[in-house]
């Protein structure tokens, strides 16, 4: 069992209330991976330029994910975004968003990254998830987060690539504008008319709202006192579900449970993974986390969520 994660692999310049970092390694496919490292193998997917230095592949590596699918662009930029939070740092505002190297990239899969039994299509071009799609046809579980700026300038392309997949991860915002229904129960129904049986809703520091055929299930986020960069807390959300869901099939001998108690279990997973990567800006603070840390963060958010 192994994860494959394609999206963006990026240079962030972000300013928050609380400190400000220039061109710091990011990317949705970079805070995916290295959260899902905790649970499983995963194969990251992506283009990068002749500016992304060994130092950045290291990061990526050193948490044992499969870095040969990483494509270097010669003479090429990476992708680069820029943005900004207020000190409500639920809202993201971009700045600047330079493709580069994404341009006119064609996704060609390793064999180890086509075979993997799930897939995350992380936040990019919905095009190019779909041809990553179309690579992976043998992933069991699919998933797939997006953006404003997609619903808005490929909104057919995204519509599409949804029904290719099993499962939704996006901010509840953006779930509402897809779907054109201010109501979020509403909303995610109409997301599983275009296909997914499974919709997260990511909600920020407020936490994630899971939909399923059969039932409905919240987190609120974990309560810190202290948040210093929420750039990468959705991907490293769907990296803690994802891995958590890959890693468990990997012990119950290849056996992938999607029942709505092992879902709850996967929420449990990203919020974690999420509230680590808050503590300090970029991949910094989950670049340095431990498995018993995560441990530790599960078993109180266990105990805080009882009633
Ligand atoms: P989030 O988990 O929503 O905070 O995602 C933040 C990450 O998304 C940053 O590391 C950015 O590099 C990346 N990002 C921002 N805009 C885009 C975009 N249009 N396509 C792909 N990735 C993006």
């Amino acid at each position: 069992m192994s994860l494959t994660v394609a999206g963006s692999i990026a240079f962030d310049s972000v300013r928050t209330p609380f400190g400000e970092r220039e061109r710091m390694l990011g990317g949705s496919a970079v805070h995916c991976s290295l959260a899902a490292s905790f649970f499983t193998d995963v194969h990251v997917v992506g283009p990068v330029g002749s500016d992304f230095g060994d130092e950045h592949i290291a990061v990526l590596d050193g948490r044992g994910i499969d870095v040969s699918a990483i494509e270097r662009i010669a003479g090429g930029q990476t992708f680069f975004w820029r943005g900004h939070y207020e000190y409500d740092m639920n809202v993201a505002h971009t700045d600047d968003t330079r493709l580069n190297v994404f341009g006119d990239f064609e996704p060609k899969l390793s064999n180890a990254a086509s075979e993997a039994d799930t897939l995350f299509l992380a936040n990019i071009q919905p095009d190019l998830q779909r041809q990553v799609r179309a690579q992976c046809s043998a992933a069991r579980l699919a998933a797939l987060d997006s953006m404003n700026l997609w619903i808005e300038t490929t909104r057919d392309s995204l519509v599409a690539a949804i029904g290719e997949v099993d499962c939704v991860l996006m901010n509840d915002a953006e779930i509402r504008e897809l779907a054109g229904q201010p109501n979020l129960a509403r909303a995610a129904r109409s997301i599983m008319e275009l296909g997914p049986r499974i919709v997260v809703a990511k909600q920020g520091e407020y936490g994630a709202a899971l939909f399923t055929p059969s039932g409905y299930f919240a987190l609120p986020g974990f309560p810190l006192e202290d948040v210093r960069d929420p750039t990468g807390a959705g991907d490293s959300f769907a990296g803690g579900f994802l891995g958590y869901l890959d890693g468990r099939a990997e012990r119950d001998g290849g056996h992938l449970v999607l029942d709505d108690a092992t879902l709850r279990r996967a929420m449990a997973h990203g919020t974690v993974l999420a509230s680590y990567n808050v503590e300090d800006f970029g991949t910094e603070r989950v670049s340095r986390l431990k498995r018993s840390e995560v441990e530790s963060r599960l078993a109180e958010l266990r105990s805080m969520t009882e009633f």
